[in-house]
């Protein structure tokens, strides 16, 4: 692996050079706290030292809307929509969220692979930076340290006064073409430690959650939950869509669009005839926590959460998930070892 010194003040002429080569989207500051992964008009206006984006880059290869077909009533005929390739370098990718690409590269191609996600995921580049866990972050306890590069064709590693640039595939050392940069020989410096933690693996919280499926802590926490739906919308591993079907005031034309949904949502479990199946917000909460560390977390053996925080940060309500994990663990650990 080779490993570049990126100075601090030429990191405008390396996304520069990068905009030179192909479409970059990078964390941009949106007001006074906010961070967000944008098209690069500027070089000057990316960010690579920030907290976390509101969403993650699973934006760009599942849309919150998109149309998936066009439709005309009179001929009986359809055609599906065109869907462009992300033919582009997303810059300043932190490990979570590069999980969470993972993980929904899985969801995408298990069972029957999804043309419109992968088509546009196929021809990403990744140049990661590593990150500096503030009180949300907890990824380090569902194994995705600050420094983690996988999937990355490019790393940053921040330095005191630049970065450490590591190239980790041939397109990698091929977008580099043309940029003249020092050779780094010393090692990485050690990345921050986290303030949020799971104590227990993943493989002791799907046996958690299966003793935890009447716990009174969905009650409590559906006490102070508003049902907004904020937690899955800025979720990188939520994937759940809904399906609508326009039709346009002549009757006769239309198209079937698909946008982002949430389990929150008491209308996302309303089936046909108007059964609610999940109408409580107590079994809304259980659900969504058990997507993350249960459900598909038994089928792959990884929790399905990437620790990234936002849930928690973004709550309306102030609402924590490692609270409810960690509760559920001290109170499975009290009954383990309480005297029958
Ligand atoms: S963001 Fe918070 S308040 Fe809104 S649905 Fe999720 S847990 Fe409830
Ligand atoms: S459940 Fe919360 S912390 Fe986990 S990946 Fe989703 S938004 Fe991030």
């Amino acid at each position: 692996m080779v490993q570049f010194y990126l100075e601090g003040e030429r990191i405008t002429e390396f996304v520069a050079h990068l905009m030179n080569r192909k479409t970059v989207y990078a964390p941009h500051r949106k007001g006074r706290k906010s961070f967000s992964f944008e098209r690069t008009e500027n070089a000057a206006d990316v960010v690579l030292d920030y907290p976390r984006t509101m969403h993650s880059v699973k934006k760009y290869f599942l849309p919150p809307r998109e149309e998936l077909l066009t439709f005309d009533l009179k001929e009986n005929d359809f055609e599906t929509s065109d869907i462009p390739t992300c033919e582009a370098i997303f810059l300043g990718v932190h490990s979570y969220d590069l999980a969470a690409v993972g993980r929904l590269d899985y969801n995408f191609t298990v069972g029957s692979p999804e043309r419109n996600y992968l088509t546009r995921r196929q021809d990403a580049i990744f140049i990661g930076v590593s990150f500096e866990p503030d009180k949300y972050h907890f990824s380090g306890s569902v194994g995705i340290r600050p420094e983690d590069n996988t999937g990355c064709d490019i790393f940053l590693t921040k330095l005191f006064d630049g970065y450490v640039l590591e190239v980790l595939t041939p397109t990698g050392q091929d977008l580099l073409e043309g940029l003249d940069l020092p050779a780094h020989e010393a090692g990485k410096p050690a990345t921050g430690h986290f303030h949020q933690h799971i104590f227990v693996p993943q493989a002791k919280l799907s046996e958690i959650m299966e003793s935890s499926y009447n716990n009174p802590v969905w009650e409590e926490t559906a006490d102070q939950c508003v049902g907004c739906g904020t937690c899955n919308l800025v979720c990188p591993t939520c994937y759940c869509f809904n399906v609508e079907e326009n039709v346009d005031i002549t009757v006769t034309k239309g198209n079937r669009e698909r946008h982002w949904d949430s389990c929150m949502l008491r209308k996302f479990s309303e089936v046909a005839g108007g059964e609610v199946f999940r109408e409580s917000l107590a079994s809304r909460q259980r659900h969504r926590i058990f997507r993350k560390f249960k459900y598909i977390s038994d089928q792959t053996g990884q929790p399905w959460c990437v620790g990234c925080g936002r849930c928690t940060a973004y709550c309306t309500a102030g609402i924590s998930i490692v609270s409810i994990v960690n509760r559920l663990i001290g109170e499975y650990e009290r009954a383990a070892v309480a005297p029958i």
